[in-house]
């Protein structure tokens, strides 16, 4: 048996500035420390951010002083508003490219078109985007719903940054039908198109695959969707104890592969569990994408 995991996978740069900034501000700050919204889509990360003091916190009506860390995913300037008005500290872990797309639907909101955002309406970088959009914004989370839309002489249409490239795909090509002048920005984030690719690669070499990573985590979530249309033998996990015999049952190859929101150590804990499950017949480790 061999294992392969997904050349590029785990954590992407936003999430690691996002913990690194939780880290700075837990070491300078005596004081309560809160996240606005849990910071990754990852329940062990929440569980051992809990441990150091740093709480999850989804209505702002409970605090009234503090610091609120803003996860990855942004927020609406509403937020920040609230936050201002009863002077909390902010410190903003915004993803810098999840700040431009902000910025982008802030610019497109001042001309009088529609703003098509390609996304999970209740995803929390969708809700902030939103936010920019000055009521001009319309979330589509589906091909059809993008058929369903009337004709219009000019729209703008941008992406999630965790979005399904193919469903970005679909919803231009449907946009295109009804639309004279349709202006596309590609605002997938280059870690997730780049996570995608490797893992519907590695699910066409491979005989069984785990993406592993939060049930709730979006992007982790797209990852298995992806595999999934490739290979059935693929598996959404969250922990390496999630593996069970008859998952891995005959395959000569095991490829794994986690989300932006999944930690190193997830990963390597499956491929540990698998080598000391599986010892007999298990054969070698490899971080590469796989040849076909
Ligand atoms: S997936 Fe991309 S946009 Fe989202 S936090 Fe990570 S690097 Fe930033």
């Amino acid at each position: 048996m061999e294992v392969i995991v997904a050349k590029n996978s785990g954590l992407c740069y936003g999430v690691k500035r996002a913990l690194r900034l939780v880290k700075e501000t837990r070491k300078r700050k005596m004081e309560k420390v809160f996240t606005f919204g849990d910071l990754i889509h990852n329940p062990q990360v929440i569980a051992d951010l809990e441990k150091k003091g740093i709480h999850s916190l989804n209505d702002l009506d409970l605090i009234e002083e503090g610091t609120v860390i803003i996860r990855s995913h942004g927020v609406s300037p509403r937020i920040y508003n609230i936050l201002e008005k009863k002077q909390i500290e902010i410190v903003d872990a915004t993803c810098p490219i999840v700040k431009k797309i902000q910025k982008l639907v802030e610019a497109l909101a001042k001309k009088e078109e529609e703003i098509i955002i390609v996304g999970n309406k209740l995803h929390p970088e969708i809700k902030g985007l939103i936010g920019y959009s000055k009521k001009k914004g319309i979330i589509i989370e589906t091909e059809r719903q993008a058929r369903n839309l009337p004709p219009q002489k000019k729209r703008s249409v941008l992406a999630q940054s965790t979005q399904d490239r193919f469903l970005f795909i679909s919803v231009v090509a449907a946009l295109i039908e009804r639309t004279e002048e349709l202006k596309v920005y590609n605002t997938i984030c280059q870690s997730t198109q780049t996570r995608q690719k490797s893992t519907s690669e590695l699910a066409s070499c491979v005989d069984t695959l785990f993406i592993i990573g939060g049930k709730n985590s979006s992007n982790t979530k797209k990852l298995y969707q992806i595999s999934k249309r490739i290979l059935p033998h693929t598996y959404f996990i969250e922990k390496a104890n999630h593996i069970t015999p008859k998952m891995v049952k005959g395959a000569k190859k095991i490829g794994l592969s986690g989300g932006a929101s999944t930690p190193p150590e997830a990963i390597q804990e499956a491929v540990a569990k698998i080598k000391s499950s599986y010892k007999h017949q298990y054969h070698s480790e490899k971080r590469v994408q796989c040849q076909n």
